[in-house]
């Protein structure tokens, strides 16, 4: 089938967290093809990304034939070194990855399959999904048995006694066997992250997020041995395998999060997972709940773990994505309708 339109779209949210989401947050891409098939993609780098695709990148993409999982990977490489001088990181990215999981939908749709049969072999069955967010009590009774809960770290004593509160609390609320880890969102630096690893040590916790900027590998990868057994995770602000080697030669990391709506999409991931794999690097995908990364967990060696961010209870929630699968008694997998299974709410576009 030919491509015949590509048109991004920045949705009306009305439910974004705060901080740099609220100008740049997730875009839908939306390709057609002369067969009358439709994809959809899921995109970052909201309203700058949504020009990148309609100004330039989407054109590139029109007339071109797309008929297996070689052509969508042409068309990633073509997209990707048309945007070389402005993209390689960051919002040239994000906005290939919709494109390329608008692509991915549209040959899962035409072919009639699901994206993870497109990719390979089913590797697993339902993923063991954990739960991001504050209100550790709320996954508990929805039957979490593995949890994230953020922490930020300003500089003050007292944020050393909160973390060990939150610790403790989800150690408690989830018992002792239970995987419990904390976001850090880059706000911790080297020497809180060894003094955390000191005082969180009871608490066995699985991993630490985000504790240095993605900028210091070299830095993180000196943590690593510091805070063993605790793994030193992160990944979700870097792009492409062309990024995730530099990660690979650092050693940065214990356990890489390419988000798969930010890093260059299914195709760039699988690259990824090719870096991850010349390493021993286990690579468990940023959000991975959602079905733009869950397509791909499951049918790949990626960690048998996927990340749910549900909110707060009672908090409203903007419903882009209708039919997105959701956890059961801690356990999550995506549906075998074709492309990803998921339809857009027109409504918000
Ligand atoms: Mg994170």
């Amino acid at each position: 089938m030919r491509i015949t339109a590509v048109k991004a779209v920045y949705p009306k949210y009305n439910h974004v967290a705060p901080s740099w989401r609220t100008h740049f947050w997730q875009i839908v891409v939306r390709i057609e093809s002369d067969s009358g098939v439709v994809g959809y993609g899921y995109g970052g780098g909201g309203v700058a990304a949504v020009e990148v695709v309609n100004r330039h990148l989407g054109e590139l993409l029109v007339g071109k034939s797309i008929d297996d999982v070689t052509d969508i990977a042409d068309a990633w490489d073509t997209l990707y070194a048309a945007s070389t001088p402005y993209g390689r990181r960051g919002i040239g990215v994000m906005a290939l990855s919709g494109m390329d999981l608008a692509l991915w939908d549209l040959l899962g749709k035409a072919e009639g399959v699901p994206v993870h049969e497109l990719i390979g072999e089913r590797t697993k069955g339902k993923v063991a999904a954990y739960a991001t967010g504050a209100d550790s009590e709320w996954y508990a009774e929805m039957g979490f048995t593995a949890h994230k809960f953020p922490h930020r770290f300003d500089g003050d004593e007292a944020d050393y006694q909160t973390a060990v509160d939150r610790a403790s609390r989800a150690r408690v609320i989830f018992g002792p066997d239970a995987r419990i880890m904390i976001d850090t969102y880059m706000s911790w630096d080297a020497p809180v992250t060894i003094e955390m690893s000191r005082r969180l040590a009871e608490f066995n916790i699985y991993w630490f997020e985000d504790v240095l900027t993605p900028d210091e590998l070299e830095g993180q990868a000196a943590l690593r041995s510091r805070v063993n057994p605790v793994l030193i995770a992160g990944g979700e602000h870097e792009f492409t395998h062309h990024g995730f080697r530099e990660v690979a030669m650092t050693g940065a990391l214990d356990l890489w999060q390419p988000d798969i709506t930010w890093c260059g999409g299914i195709t760039a991931g699988l690259r990824i997972l090719d870096v991850a794999r010349g390493v021993g690097a286990p690579v468990a995908p940023h959000r991975g709940g959602e079905v733009w990364g869950l397509h791909l967990i499951v049918a790949s060696d990626c960690v048998d773990l996927a990340e749910v961010l549900l909110g707060s209870r009672g908090v409203p929630r903007d419903e882009l994505w209708l039919g997105e699968p959701r956890a059961e008694d801690g356990r999550i997998e995506p549906s075998d309708d074709p492309g990803f299974g998921v339809v857009v709410n027109e409504a918000m576009l």
